[in-house]
């Protein structure tokens, strides 16, 4: 296995002089070499074909043991120099201080058809910024990030990518509930690959520690190697890296709003610098439509990230941003033009956003309406949002509404006639509505059915994976994976996948609730 390797990062940002194991305050420094732990069994037991391409590594590479070696952090790719970013972060609300890298090993860049991505292994043990906790991962989580992840991808949301899972042959201490009752669970590790890790929390460190030095390097180096269409570094291109990156975040968050992710733990260390979901933790996928809702046991009180907050806590986010950025700006008034302009591109994406699921293309007044009474609509009982904007692209005339979307409620033999007739009254405006139209009904159903996927990760669905693979079998988490890479596409014969949530998963933990215990 020849890897194009390279080393941005670590030759152009300062490293930590202490080369100890230990965990400790990392100052004057953005990252820290640290090694991976060796693990007793390793195995993997899931490769990323597509991703493996991109790197330019082999099938036959992918099969052997030095790869499953690097991937575990068994061993390490010659002349190469793992480390741990230092980052800190606004955790619900609150400056929480030094965070950084506690169970992710950057191990090398790698270069191949003028794209440089960054190989990270989750999981592989401690390193200076691992606070109290082990650097270590367990199955049911990698599983999850390992899977979404690559899912995400192929619903067109900007994300970071997943290239191998492995199982690390060691056992891990974890208390799922947070009820005094850890137990063990089988250790894992994702090697998972992005152009950048950096996130906002990167940045906000090194302004809470007034090291604006080195936050000039840090930003010079994102706009050279990320952001190199802005030019040179100047107060000019640091105000339209703020742009940009607002821009994106905006992107990525309506995205996410599309196909019904909620990311539950948008604290600003797990935002990405590029506008890329990242740490796939106590994530989930909207079964009924509710913007209430969270898979975040943590959050389960204020629902700080909630489905329907995450533009507001996108925008949150990037105050904090802005106000990172302002020692080397120093001017408010265009960071706060750039946090206005997020508010209306928010009004009219938002927008847009809705009327392409809904098959609209040309303008009417009345739009905003027409998707407020249908977001009202969609919360009046239990109803799959997957499974109701996939049948919508159906939808002929008014008549067959109701019967097209009943298989989108939860429960179905009990909807009220006044609920029916909310749904009537809707089916009229927006059978009006399409009448303004000038798509053929089969343009507006293909349109319709490249943003409104029919296959999303339900939670259940990978609770089922992990199920299986805590036995040893590791079949159903392929099977999802390849069923992943088509969302969008009918797939007759993954149909059983096409369907709601199954009652037993309601209140089971991993299916509706997660916690951040992984
Ligand atoms: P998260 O909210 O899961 O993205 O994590 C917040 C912070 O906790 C990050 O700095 C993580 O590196 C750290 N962290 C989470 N889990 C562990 C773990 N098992 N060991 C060490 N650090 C961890
Ligand atoms: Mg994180």
């Amino acid at each position: 296995m020849k890897l194009n390797i390279k080393n941005t990062f670590t030759t152009a940002l300062p490293s930590d002089s202490n080369l100890e194991n230990s965990r400790r305050q990392v100052e004057n420094a953005a990252f820290s070499y640290v090694k991976p732990k060796k693990t007793s069994k390793p195995e993997v037991i899931h490769v990323s074909p597509e991703m493996a391409d991109a790197l330019h590594i082999s099938d036959n590479a992918l099969k052997s043991d030095f790869f499953r070696n690097i991937v575990t952090g068994n061993e390490i790719y010659p002349n190469t120099t793992p480390y741990a970013m230092c980052y800190g972060g606004h955790q619900f609300g609150n400056w929480a201080g030094q965070l950084g890298d506690g169970r992710a090993i950057n191990l090398f860049e790698i270069e191949h058809q003028n794209k440089n991505w960054k190989v990270q292994l989750k999981g592989a043990g401690e390193t200076p910024y691992s606070r109290t906790a082990d650097g270590l991962a367990v199955l049911r989580s990698s599983i999850r990030e390992y899977l979404c992840a690559e899912a995400m991808f192929h619903l067109n949301v900007p994300t970071t990518r997943s290239l191998s899972l492995s199982l690390s042959g060691d056992n891990v201490l974890r208390d799922v509930l947070y009820d005094g009752n850890p137990a063990y669970e089988k250790g894992a590790i994702v090697s998972r690959i992005s152009p950048s890790f950096l996130r906002f929390g990167n940045f906000e460190i090194l302004a809470a520690r007034k090291d604006i030095k080195n936050l000039k390097k840090l930003v010079n180096y994102t706009i050279k190697h990320h952001f190199a269409h802005l030019g040179k570094p100047c107060k000019e291109s640091y105000i339209n890296f703020f742009k940009e990156v607002s821009e994106r975040t905006l992107k990525m968050i309506i995205d996410w709003q599309r196909v019904g992710f909620v990311h539950g733990v948008m604290n600003t260390d797990n935002m990405s610098i590029l506008g890329l979901t990242i740490d796939y933790g106590p994530y989930g996928w909207l079964e009924g439509f509710d913007f209430g809702w969270t898979p975040n046991t943590t959050d389960r009180q204020h629902k700080r990230y909630r489905y329907g907050n995450q533009p507001n806590i996108g925008l949150w986010n990037l105050y904090q941003l802005a106000n990172t950025l302002y020692p080397i700006i120093e001017e408010v008034e265009p960071l706060n033009t750039i946090l206005e302009q997020y508010k209306v591109d928010f009004e009219k994406q938002s927008l847009q956003m809705m009327k392409s699921k809904l098959g609209l293309v040309v303008s009417d007044e009345e739009d905003v309406k027409v998707i407020q009474e249908l977001e009202d609509n969609l919360q009046l009982v239990e109803t799959d949002m997957t499974i109701f904007f996939r049948n919508l692209s159906n939808f002929t005339d008014e008549k067959s509404g109701l019967e097209l979307i009943k298989e989108a409620f939860y429960d179905a033999e009990n909807v009220s006639d006044e609920v029916k007739n909310k749904w009537t009254t809707w089916f009229k405006k927006y059978t009006n509505r399409l009448a303004l139209e000038r798509n053929s009904s089969e343009e507006r159903k293909t349109q319709m059915d490249l943003v409104n996927p029919k296959y999303v990760l339900r939670n259940y669905m990978s609770q089922l994976a992990i199920d299986e693979a805590d036995k040893g079998n590791y079949a159903l988490i392929d099977e999802l994976f390849q069923l992943l890479k088509k969302p969008y596409a009918e797939q007759p014969e993954n149909e059983k996948w096409f369907a709601k949530r199954p009652e037993w998963a309601r209140n089971k933990v991993g299916c509706s609730m997660l916690s951040c215990s992984s």
